[in-house]
């Protein structure tokens, strides 16, 4: 059945548009970022926007990447979508763009604009398009989910599996994050956890699950899992390590070691759905890792690095492995086996993760960032130079870069002063970003003078905890 789509005459239209634009969807340039690019890098020409049932279709004059960003009301572009990932459909370059939107209903009217990334890395946007989604069809396979928290500083993602509803979290950010998580959890009807893993020993990742306060208890506590991954022996201890084997030994969860090689296929623990596989890249300080002075990066490259598959939707979330561990990857894996359309960027974005080598075999078409670094170099500035190298090499294979604070990608509405939480959502055979306001309480507030919150006064500039230094760093 086919959608009746009919173009709106976008308020951000380039004035004096001629005839031939006026009749396509009209191309623009969105932010000031991609302007540079646009001297040798001509705006693609966009033409034929339609969508039929739930997928949007059209064509671009010169190759480009494609992507549709969508909502419900005119202008709220908070979900982006993109094309199917098999034979890396995602990643080419092409004229002839079909991009199928996961999120929809039978009868729902979507407001979308139609996104061309050219191999420079320019944005146009076409002018917004109006459509009425008209399918009797399935609109898909059950939806794998998976959201990078804001939850202050740290990581915290929390997956669900699209056929087990198995839930399991990676990281859990620093010990306030109990709170944020529990608050999440709540808004979205997550009451109990099957897996909890803790890529390694730093504060920022596992502090969440072992701290917490009379109101907002440890996150191991509060949400029962039954299996804690955990990775080989340690380089060095941390007192957060500590407490964490104490509690799942009180509360009867089994710890389960993995190693990298294990997969789905021959660690029980990893079985967390019958359509998703998983595989460990890294898991401890692998033998061909240089030992380094500053213990913390011994630490970083001891993450666990998990590759999780769904169909043709490929992750890799590996908490902070820096160059060594992804070098050490790149030597016992084939560089198709990282082939990975979501990547969760290594060390917070930051320089020493991410290696060009790595991310040409990851190739991912999205990464995301979580963040809430914006004083933790002295503000936003020291952040974005100490992790400007990083993003530009993710920029140049093609990623779309996510961050849960700050950084919109392909310049998405956004508020100033809002946090969000970054959902991921496949059904195995194309995904979709969602940006999503968070309204869980983090304890690190937005802006880099806007400390609100006491968490400053509990750690140095370099990151250290008062009287306990060793916890935390990252
Ligand atoms: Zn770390
Ligand atoms: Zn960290």
């Amino acid at each position: 059945m086919r959608s009746s789509s009919r173009p709106i005459p976008g308020p951000r239209s380039i004035p004096g548009a001629g005839l031939v634009a006026a009749l396509m969807a009209a191309t623009l340039v969105l932010g000031s970022c991609s302007s540079k690019e646009r001297v040798t890098d001509p705006d693609p020409v966009t033409a034929g926007v339609a969508v039929n049932g739930n997928v949007v279709t059209w064509t671009t004059d010169v190759s480009t990447r494609a992507s549709v960003r969508y909502g419900f009301t005119s202008g709220d572009y908070s979900m982006v979508a993109y094309p199917a990932a098999a034979n890396r459909e995602d990643r080419a370059l092409r004229k002839n763009h079909r991009v199928p939107l996961l999120s929809v209903q039978d009868g729902q009217d979507v407001f979308l604009q139609v996104l061309s990334t050219t191999s420079g890395g320019a944005v146009t946007a076409s002018s917004e398009v109006q459509a009425t989604i008209a399918t009797s069809a399935k609109m898909s396979a059950p939806l794998l989910t998976s959201t990078l928290m804001h939850i202050g500083w740290g990581d915290a993602h929390i997956m669900t599996m699209p056929t087990s509803g198995k839930r399991v979290l990676i990281d859990s950010g620093d010990g306030n994050a109990s709170r944020s998580v529990a608050e999440y959890f709540q808004s979205v009807g997550v009451t109990d956890l099957d897996v909890v893993a803790a890529t390694h020993v730093h504060y920022d990742h596992i502090g969440g699950l072992v701290d917490g306060d009379s109101q907002f208890p440890p996150i191991i506590e509060a949400f029962d899992p039954e299996i804690f991954l955990d990775s080989p022996s340690k380089t060095h201890f941390r007192n957060a390590y500590g407490d964490a084997l104490t509690i799942i030994a009180a509360e009867n969860v089994e710890r389960v070691i993995v190693n990298r090689f294990d997969t789905d296929q021959t660690q029980p623990a990893l079985a967390w759905d019958p359509a998703v596989s998983v595989t460990i890249l890294n898991s401890g300080l692998a033998s061909d890792v240089p030992v380094k002075d500053f213990e913390s990066d011994n630490i970083n490259n001891e993450s666990i690095v998990f590759k999780i598959t769904y169909g043709d939707v490929d992750f890799i979330i590996g908490g902070d492995a820096e160059f060594e561990a992804e070098q050490s990857m790149l030597a016992a894996f084939d560089a198709a086996d990282l082939n990975a359309e979501y990547f969760k960027a290594h060390h917070h974005g930051r320089n020493d993760g991410s290696s060009l080598a790595f991310l040409n075999a990851v190739k991912p078409r999205i990464a995301m960032l979580p963040v809430s670094t914006l004083e933790y170099n002295d503000g936003y500035e020291g952040y974005i130079s100490d992790s400007s190298g990083a993003l530009n090499r993710i920029a140049s294979v093609g990623a779309d870069i996510f961050v849960v604070n700050d950084i919109p990608a392909l310049d998405i509405p956004y508020t100033s002063g809002w946090n969000h939480n970054m959902t991921f959502v496949t059904d195995g055979l194309s995904y979709e970003v969602h940006v999503e306001r968070a309204l869980q309480s983090t304890k690190v507030a937005h802006g880099a003078h806007d400390c609100d919150s006491g968490y400053d006064k509990h750690r140095d500039h370099e990151g250290h905890r008062e009287g306990d230094q060793h916890d935390f760093e990252e």
